[in-house]
């Protein structure tokens, strides 16, 4: 098989959070009776006038300046006519046409940076984000001969958001998903949740025999609901397409989905042209004028974006770069490390410690980081204990563990159950002198200086019999002064 060289582009659909829907005031509301939230029109009944939802129009922007974009001060609403069943309207209000003279969404020319396993940095362009509305639900379940209607979701705020073909493996596509998902979670315009459908992802791509040839022609893989998933269905084209190429075949434009159970792309339907939509101006609203003022007053609202947060937490609280990374990959998590690394006096230990305990109980807790009875400035003073003595690296555990479990302060713990580190030498040389006298033959072995290995063992022996309580440090010292007696 010939080596091909893949060029992928992908467009991605967000739900925006708003209360109400994209052009009237019905409330957004998900799992409730069928049909509950509708009316004339977001049932598209003649007459009735579709208005802007201007909450959907701030989250656009802000998405949009996170995204690095242009923002377009006069954009277009356009009309995509189409059939299906979903779709009472019979047309879909959008921001897109074909034609360069309807293409006016209110995003465009922007960029995000992805870091590449080797470490370095790259550009993938954002070519627009344009503004919809979402279609009905079709549910094939209810019954075993007929197809129901779920008008619900009708008229829903979506955004979409399309990049430049600059992606070059299935590898670096989840990386810009990531980083956008990411994005989205952190100016929270949308839940951006891939299971919940809220967030979908279409893959669009192709190859070419050399990294400086033509782009190739390329299909569209639709509805990717999981990162998983989008790699695989990107490996499994490129299999696919190698294959054609290598038969002197032609790879043909076509829309597909992906069968994860059969690990194939399935052609749906060969490629659709703009004209087969009939697009045209959308005759019911004028353009979507907004203001450089409107404009600059939501750039107010931009919270700390990801890549800005993860350098922080390097300079600020000296954690390694990989830290740094996984700290930041959720909004929640990155904004609890913060407000607890702000009371700790060892923010790069505190950092482990959330990462390697608080992170792992996590995975396992139904509600995730919601759920979690310990607070920021509890794990800070527990971390804040080890560093100045009170209890081992050890005995935090337990106590981390029992906080875990209660919610109860960590000094509590340690004073109810006595698990004050034991600093006083008075204290621990009786044990050593205990231990030493109960392993006389080890303790020779250990001061003749021909088994390093025999120090760890008294230290060992030291520590459990004082139930954790003493001072590493302090049991090496007074090992020390023994042996040399
Ligand atoms: P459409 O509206 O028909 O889907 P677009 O021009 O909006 O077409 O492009 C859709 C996506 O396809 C973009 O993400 C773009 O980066 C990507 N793309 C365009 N040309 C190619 C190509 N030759 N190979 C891979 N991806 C491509
Ligand atoms: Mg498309
Ligand atoms: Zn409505």
């Amino acid at each position: 098989m010939a080596k091909y060289f893949p060029v992928i582009g992908l467009e991605i659909h967000c739900q925006l959070s708003t209360r109400t829907k994209m052009f009237c005031g019905c409330e957004i509301e998900v799992n409730t009776t069928a049909n509950k939230h509708v009316c004339p029109v977001c049932l598209g009944m003649p007459g009735a006038m579709p208005v802007p939802n201007r909450k959907a129009v701030e989250y656009a922007i802000r998405l949009g300046l996170a995204l690095n974009c242009e923002i377009d001060l006069n954009a277009m609403w356009t009309r995509k006519n189409y059939f299906y069943p979903d779709l009472p309207k019979g047309y879909q209000i959008t921001q897109t046409g074909g034609l360069p003279v309807y293409d006016h969404p209110i995003c465009k020319n922007g960029w995000i940076e992805v870091t590449l396993e080797d470490g370095t940095v790259k550009r993938i362009g954002i070519t627009r984000i344009h503004m919809e509305e979402d279609a009905g639900k079709l549910v094939h379940d209810m019954s075993p001969t007929s197809s129901h209607f779920d008008a619900n979701r009708c008229g829903t705020p979506l955004c979409e958001i399309v990049t430049e073909p600059d992606i070059r493996s299935p590898e670096e596509a989840v990386l810009a998903l990531q980083k956008i998902k990411q994005i989205l979670e952190y100016t929270q315009v949308s839940n951006a949740n891939m299971e919940n459908g809220n967030m979908r992802c279409d893959g669009n791509i192709s190859l070419r025999a050399s990294e400086d040839a033509p782009f190739g022609t390329r299909c569209e893989i639709k509805n990717l609901n999981s990162f998983t998933n989008l790699e695989k269905a990107l490996y499994a084209e490129i299999m696919l397409q190698t294959v054609t190429l290598d038969a002197g075949r032609e790879v043909e434009q076509c829309t597909k989905r992906f069968d994860p159970n059969a690990n194939k792309t399935i052609v749906i339907r060969s490629k659709e042209d703009a004209h087969d939509y009939k697009y045209f101006p959308e005759p019911d609203m004028v353009r979507l004028v907004t203001s450089p003022e409107f404009v600059e007053n939501i750039r107010k609202t931009l919270p700390e974006l990801p890549d800005a947060r993860r350098e922080r937490f390097v300079n600020e609280y000296g954690v390694t770069a990989y830290d740094a990374q996984v700290l930041t990959i959720e909004r929640e998590v990155s904004e609890w490390f913060d407000s607890a690394a702000k009371n700790c006096k060892t923010p790069k230990i505190l950092a482990n410690w959330v990462i390697s305990e608080l992170l792992r109980e996590v995975k396992e807790l139904e509600g995730g980081l919601a759920a979690v009875k310990i607070t920021p400035e509890q794990l800070a003073t527990l971390v804040n204990l080890i560093a100045d003595n009170t209890i081992s690296g050890k005995i935090a555990k337990q106590v981390f563990a029992e906080m875990f479990e209660t919610g109860e302060d960590p000094e509590k713990i340690i004073k109810e159950k006595g698990l004050v580190q034991v600093t006083d030498v008075s204290a621990i040389e009786p044990i050593v002198r205990e231990v030493i006298a109960a392993n006389e033959k080890q303790f020779a072995e250990f001061k003749s200086g021909n088994n390093p290995k025999m120090k760890g063992f008294f230290v060992g022996q030291v520590m459990k019999k004082s139930g954790g309580k003493a001072n590493p440090g302090l049991v090496n010292q007074i090992l020390d002064k023994l042996a040399a007696e």
